[in-house]
């Protein structure tokens, strides 16, 4: 168990037989605060952004965390005291970072479906760019702006349609799904977007999709966006920065993508050799920053057996821990007390809302006994900040690792906190 390289390594490891994040005991933090409980590590985070700044190093550019991904004001603070801007889609997150302390000037605004009062709410904030999904967006940010008496910086999200037969996995970069703008239709939109007096356009998007885990997929989204602002500039219009998305996968289930420094230093070339090397670039990674820094820590509860299966029913669900059920996800879960002999048995490791699609893991080999703890590991991105009441479950509490001190930075729901809302 102790040689396993875990995800999360080497924040999260064993020592002594016991799962440790940075110089922190996990099972102590599980006793001290309950299950179920997320648990980051700052240094993992911090560790995952400096990937992204040695790629930039010498270049423009800036890193918006999309905080979709883990929006908890605690985690947004790591970032935001580090120097990064957000990408956002709501109104509510621009809230959020604003009351973490980010700079509204570094933020930028994605998403199809802006209403007017979240618009308004940016423009009054000043955030430096909306990436528009569409030509109806255009109309509306432009009235919104001009009803304020200010001129909206805008990008277009072009919609690069990396071919789905080498890459299928990449599911927002396709012309059939809801998101940007088709690429043929990507230079009328800039003209169009150009004659509107409340619009001023400052960039290209794109953003192909999710857990990434080669660079080609990336290299065909650079070099297709590069062409489109080669039409667009020659048609007079000029493309201040280059926006590239996030989208860089992390290891759930032994993935080995590149390194963001990697994927980076590959992708300069192709923009340095089509002279663009000078352009501000923009990106917006999420889970790349967040998802192996965190883990979701479970207690057993009760050890079913049965004819063709066994249930390991544990503390933790499908409203904590959302990606198993949403998207048939992998995530690794182990124990925060290795055993040295270890006879496993095999387990759907499940959570006790009333839904067959409530399970963590499918025919996982453990070792556990009723009152063990777990660790469902990658679970910084996608889990807290999708987790919802369902069954009327209070949400997990939070803690912030930074080597041995920890920082609770979220508490716990209580019953009383489930019925505030209602009247
Ligand atoms: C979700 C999202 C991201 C972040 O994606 P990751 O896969 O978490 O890096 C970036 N940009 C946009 C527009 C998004 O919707």
């Amino acid at each position: 168990m102790s040689e396993l390289k875990l995800p999360g390594a080497p924040y999260i490891e064993y020592q002594n037989q016991t799962l440790m994040m940075e110089k922190v005991a996990l099972n102590v933090l599980a006793t001290k605060y309950g299950t179920p409980l997320f648990v980051y590590s700052k240094a993992a985070m911090t560790g995952a952004l400096e990937e992204y700044r040695r790629a930039f190093q010498h270049r423009k550019a800036r890193i918006h965390y999309a905080m979709k991904a883990n929006s908890s004001l605690g985690v947004l603070r790591v970032f935001a005291s580090n120097g990064c801007g957000f990408d956002i889609v709501s109104g509510g997150e621009l809230a959020k970072v604003l009351a973490a302390g980010g700079k509204a000037e570094h933020v930028i605004f994605s998403g199809v479906g802006k209403t007017r009062a979240e618009i308004r709410a940016a423009l009054d904030a000043g955030i430096c760019c909306f990436n528009v999904e569409s030509e109806p967006e255009l109309d509306v940010i432009n009235e919104v702006a001009l009803g304020a008496n200010k001129v909206a910086p805008i990008s277009l999200r072009v919609n690069p349609n990396v071919d789905a037969k080498t890459h299928p996995y990449i599911s927002t970069g396709l012309k059939d799904n809801k998101f940007g703008i088709a690429h043929e239709d990507a230079i009328e939109a800039y003209k169009y977007a150009s004659k509107l007096k409340g619009l001023k356009i400052t960039g290209i998007d794109c953003h192909i999709g999710s857990q990434i885990t080669e660079i080609s997929p990336y290299e065909d989204a650079v070099s297709r966006v590069l062409d489109l602002v080669d039409a667009i500039e020659a048609s007079g219009i000029h493309i201040e920065h280059l926006d590239f998305g996030g989208g860089l996968g992390i290891n759930y289930e032994g993935e080995a993508p590149p390194k963001a420094y990697e994927l980076w230093e590959k992708l300069f070339e192709l923009i340095d050799k089509r002279g663009y090397g000078d352009r501000f670039i923009f990106v917006e990674p999420g889970r790349s920053l967040v998802g192996n820094a965190g883990v979701c820590l479970t207690r057993v509860e009760y050890l079913k057996t049965g004819e063709h299966k066994n249930f390991c029913i544990v503390d933790a669900a499908m409203n904590d821990v959302p990606r198993p059920a949403m998207y048939e996800a992998y995530h690794s879960i182990v124990p925060l007390k290795a055993e040295t002999v270890s006879p496993q048995t095999t387990y759907d490791v499940v959570g006790p809302v009333c839904e067959s699609g409530d399970w963590l893991g499918k025919d996982r080999a453990l070792n556990v006994q009723v009152g063990d703890e777990l660790a469902i590991l990658s679970a910084g991105a996608y889990c807290m900040s999708m987790s919802s009441n369902y069954n009327s479950r209070g949400r997990a509490a939070e803690v912030l690792v930074d080597a041995s001190n920890e920082h609770l930075i979220r508490r716990r729901e209580t019953n009383a906190d489930l019925m505030q809302q209602e009247i």
